[in-house]
């Protein structure tokens, strides 16, 4: 055996079977021939899963897509529905209401973002919400759904979606996947993490059973607990929690019932917020809530007001910290999902790190003893994707107007991170949005919650104050006429899905 061919991974280990580990294993099994690389993966059944996590962002279908699946096939197995964008209420002020739509708004002309546009005519008395110029709103509002095409020249172009989904039914998807591709499940609970007294590496999970699994590299998503990056490895947690200060979650279904919509509603409460998440089956909804504000009872009955159909078992209470790991690879072991960190569930991104993390994991795919570099750079990109999200999900609770709690009026007044400042004070300035080093979230997204949420530019794009006022109200109007006609064509979100999916509803 040659020097490179000895010094290869043969065996990884995945502790944990929820969403984050079986998207794990069905992407390495995608990737890696059995007879190359055993994969392993320990669950236990009776310690469960966090069984939420049922909206996703776009970059879900690439996923989906580099491991070969069908997507009405997906949508059955998974009762899934599509999701074009989330309808935020109550957050700046009490009754207000605006779209975060997928896909941009409108389209940029001369070289100037869209936006301005928008907002130049707002000055001059347009009152149309910019979210009249996006055809996922636009489609959305009227309960439709259409997939985009690729042609530019059409307005279905611009449709961007993801899914809402059964997320029990997802890991059991990807769970039948990953085992016909070689992956073994073991059952039971790990008891014990056996590391190299030397490197400190870890060499064997060691089950109830006494069962040794020794691997290679492991892949720590045992979900919060963090069983080998926080409890063994001793990785440090930043608890973010001065930022994004809700820590408790109440989760129960409820009958489907009426139009089904193809985005999720967040509807924000006086210590937090509540989700309603459409699935063929059922609506999924929760309460994200602030303990420090709002004890338990107190927050069931709210979420029990807040259901539009009757529930079908008890709500559940999951408690949580926001926040991250110091680092996500250390020594022979990756945490993936929950064990590496938290962001709340607001703009539904959970999922979306996991892929992140996979994803990378691959692009940087080690030797048996990892380059110190490659390490380095995973956690690099790793702190960089978690600290952009952070920053998003932080400018929905600070600008808000709300003074009629005290919850919203921690918000309100706390400090926020650098980061974030700068982007919130150069907005004010002329209404300027830079996308940082392959930010996740667009410029279409800062702008859609900034200025839905109250905050606008002090002065005008400097650019545009030449530009005769009723030219840009013209190809605005017609802008507007052609999403509304387009979305009037396309078939509701039910007829989709029934055509689609072959599901009835
Ligand atoms: C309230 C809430 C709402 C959310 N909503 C969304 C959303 O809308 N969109 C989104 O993208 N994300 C959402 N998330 C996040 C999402 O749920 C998770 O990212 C996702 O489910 C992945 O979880 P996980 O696999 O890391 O952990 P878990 O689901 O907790 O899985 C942990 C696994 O480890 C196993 N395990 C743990 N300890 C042991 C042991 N000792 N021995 C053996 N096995 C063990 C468990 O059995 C389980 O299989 C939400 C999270 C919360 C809390």
């Amino acid at each position: 055996m040659n020097q490179s061919s000895s010094n290869r991974i043969r065996k990884i280990v995945i502790a944990g079977g929820g969403t984050a580990g079986w998207m794990s294993a069905a992407a390495l099994a995608s990737m890696l021939s059995p007879d190359n690389v055993q994969i392993v993966l320990v669950e236990s059944e009776e310690i469960g899963t966090v069984g939420v996590g049922e909206a996703t962002i776009p970059d879900i279908i690439s996923f989906n897509r580099m491991l070969g699946i069908d997507e009405a096939e997906f949508l059955k197995a998974t009762k899934g529905t599509f999701k074009l964008g989330i309808e935020f209420s109550d957050w700046g002020k009490l009754g207000d209401k605006y779209f975060h739509p997928f896909g941009n708004h409108g389209a940029d002309m001369n070289g100037i973002d869209f936006h301005q546009y928008w907002l130049h005519t707002r000055q001059a008395g347009n009152s149309n919400s910019l979210e009249e110029y996006s055809m996922c709103a636009v489609a959305a509002k009227n309960m439709k759904f259409a997939l985009p095409n690729d042609n530019p020249r059409s307005l279905l172009s611009q449709i961007g979606y993801a899914y809402h989904f059964d997320a029990t039914a997802y890991a059991l998807f990807l769970r039948d996947y990953a085992e016909k591709r070689g992956v073994i499940r073991i059952e039971g609970r790990i008891e014990q993490i056996v590391q190299d007294e030397k490197t400190e590496n870890i060499s064997a999970l060691v089950m109830q059973n006494n069962q040794r699994v020794e691997g290679d590299f492991f892949f720590d998503c045992t979900g919060f607990k963090s069983k080998l990056l926080g409890e063994t490895l001793g990785v440090p947690f930043y608890d973010w929690s001065k930022w994004l200060p809700c820590n408790s979650a109440q989760a129960v279904a409820s009958e489907r019932r009426g139009e089904l919509l193809p985005y999720t509603k967040s509807m924000a409460k006086s210590a937090g917020w509540q989700w309603r998440i459409p699935t063929q089956h059922r609506t999924g909804n929760g309460h994200i809530y602030c303990a420090d504000f709002m004890d338990d009872q107190q927050a069931t009955d709210v979420l029990m007001q807040g259901l539009d159909a009757p529930a079908l078992s008890d709500p559940r209470t999951i408690r949580f910290t926001t926040g991250r790991r110091d680092k996500f690879w250390h020594k022979n072991c990756v945490a993936i999902g929950l064990s590496s960190g938290f962001l709340e569930p607001l703009e539904s991104t959970s999922i979306f790190l996991i892929q992140q993390g996979i994803s990378r994991f691959i692009a940087l795919y080690p030797s048996l003893t990892p380059a110190a570099k490659v390490v380095e750079e995973y956690n690099r990109l790793m702190t960089r994707e978690f600290n952009q999200v952070r920053d998003f999900i932080i400018l929905h609770y600070k600008a808000t107007q709300r003074t009629d709690s005290e919850f919203w009026r921690y918000c309100k007044n706390m400090s926020i991170p650098d980061s974030l400042q700068h982007k919130m004070e150069l907005f004010q300035c002329a209404g300027r949005v830079f996308r940082d080093d392959h930010e996740l979230f667009s410029t279409s997204s800062w702008v859609a919650v900034m200025t839905g949420q109250n905050i606008y530019p002090e002065t005008p794009e400097p650019m545009l104050l030449g530009v005769p006022i009723q030219n840009i109200e013209k190809s605005l109007q017609s802008m507007q006429r052609a999403m509304q006609q387009t979305s009037i064509q396309m078939p509701t979100h039910a007829e989709f899905i029934k055509n689609y999916a072959g599901s009835s509803i």
